[in-house]
């Protein structure tokens, strides 16, 4: 077993359980990409088992601070096990759950997510690289799924120094000798959708904004939304909520066709008639500002962009842009119209969210009241140890008439 030798005053993070250790903190050691190494502090205290990377910043990556635990197909089997576990006990009405969600779960870099009889995973780090095969079979064990895909296409492989890889991983004869695609169908909040776990976005699908998007229905439902602009709209997710919520046209903008073309087809999967649903393959912003010029106002508004601000390096110009097009979904919204508006941004904090918000509403000339704090499902934990695992952070706002 190779040991892995922190600079003194550098074993702080690991006591307190946070799983990383940057490069900087090495004096000595190393080893192969995603090989368990033993952690120990300068004077040979032992830290943590951990798997080792090479070319990443984030040189170390913690499996256990108990120095009794074997890092094993056992250890893993159990840690699988605890995750699923979590999930069964929120009685989430759902086949769309993320089952595993790295640090917060003790597996730095592996995410899983379950559609139906299908697991979405990404390995995100050398660590569960190597272990790919046993943590699969872990997987396959504990949820009954027989098929996995393969999603490791994130750009933060290359920081890892890990190729792309695509494909499934799992995907045995179904019994009656055919081969189960790649095409599935979830219900959550009482709806139906179809996503494909080869060509959707990250693993599929957004199952982070489950929640966020039943809360969208019952609020256009309570405020009378009748015309809703669903901005960022990807498959069409809070634009079918919208529909379930009562209104009469709803408007996806999404620069993704393919996304467009299953948003539309949500639609009437639903039940909703097609001609209340326009599917847009335009620009956000661009389309903002049009709808600005033409004059045209919606009931209720949804901006759920992608990530402007990766790390927190990128956070001023990310601030700029989060503030514009809220601006904008402020001047287009009605008085006592509602505002849902998200940032998936690591690099922002929620605080820092509502100052940007607050401020785009100053700006158009408006005061909202704020309806709730949203965040990620609790299928998508964070935890006490690994703050840095908090991402996504919403506000519901009705503008004040
Ligand atoms: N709200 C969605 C998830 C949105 S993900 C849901 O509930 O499922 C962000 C989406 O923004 C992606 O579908 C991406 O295609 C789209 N996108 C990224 N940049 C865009 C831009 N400049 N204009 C329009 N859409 C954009």
């Amino acid at each position: 077993m190779k040991t892995i030798t922190l600079r003194e005053g550098k074993e702080r993070s690991l006591w307190r359980r946070h799983p990383w250790v940057f490069q900087g903190s090495v004096a000595k050691g190393g080893g192969d990409p995603g090989e368990t190494v033993k952690v120990v502090a300068h004077d040979g205290q032992f830290l943590a088992w951990a798997a080792f990377s090479p070319s990443s910043q984030i040189r170390v990556r913690a499996w256990s601070f108990d120095e009794a635990e074997r890092i094993d197909a056992a250890f893993f089997a159990r840690r699988v096990k605890a995750a699923v576990a979590m999930r069964a006990r929120l009685a989430i009405d759902a086949n769309g759950v993320r089952l595993i969600h790295g640090e917060a779960d003790g597996l730095p870099g592996l995410i899983v997510d379950r559609y139906d009889d299908v697991l979405s995973a990404q390995f995100l780090s050398a660590g569960v690289e190597r272990w790919k095969d046993v943590i699969a079979d872990a997987l396959v064990a504990e949820t009954g799924c027989p098929f996995i895909y393969e999603r490791s296409d994130a750009s933060v492989r290359g920081l890892e120094g890990l190729a792309v890889v695509t494909g499934w991983l799992r995907h045995p004869e179904t019994a009656d000798g055919s081969r189960r695609t790649t095409e599935v169908t979830i219900h959550e909040n009482g709806w139906r959708l179809t996503l494909d776990v080869a060509e959707g976005h990250k693993t599929g699908y957004y199952l982070d904004q489950r929640d966020n998007r039943g809360l969208f229905a019952r609020l256009v439902r309570e405020l009378g939304g009748q015309t809703v602009l669903n901005c960022y709209s990807y498959t069409g997710g809070f634009s079918v909520a919208a529909l379930a919520g009562g209104a009469r046209e709803v408007t996806s903008v999404d620069s993704s066709g393919p996304a467009l073309a299953r948003a539309q087809a949500h639609v009437a999967l639903n039940g909703f008639d097609p001609a209340a649903h326009t599917a847009l393959d335009a620009d956000v912003n661009g389309t903002l500002r049009r709808f600005i010029q033409e004059g045209r106002t919606f009931d209720a508004i949804v901006l759920d962009p992608p990530k402007f601000a990766p790390t927190a390096a990128h956070a001023e110009r990310a601030a700029r842009a989060y503030k514009d097009i809220n601006r904008l979904a402020f001047k287009l919204l009605n008085p006592g119209g509602l505002l849902l508006t998200f940032s998936c941004s690591g690099g922002i904090s929620a605080d820092l969210f509502h100052k940007i918000v607050a401020g785009a509403g100053m700006d158009a000339g408006g005061d909202g009241y704020l309806l709730g704090r949203l965040e990620a499902t609790p299928d998508h934990p964070t935890t006490l140890t690994f703050p840095e695992g908090e991402y996504l952070k919403g506000l519901a706002i009705v503008r004040k008439p």
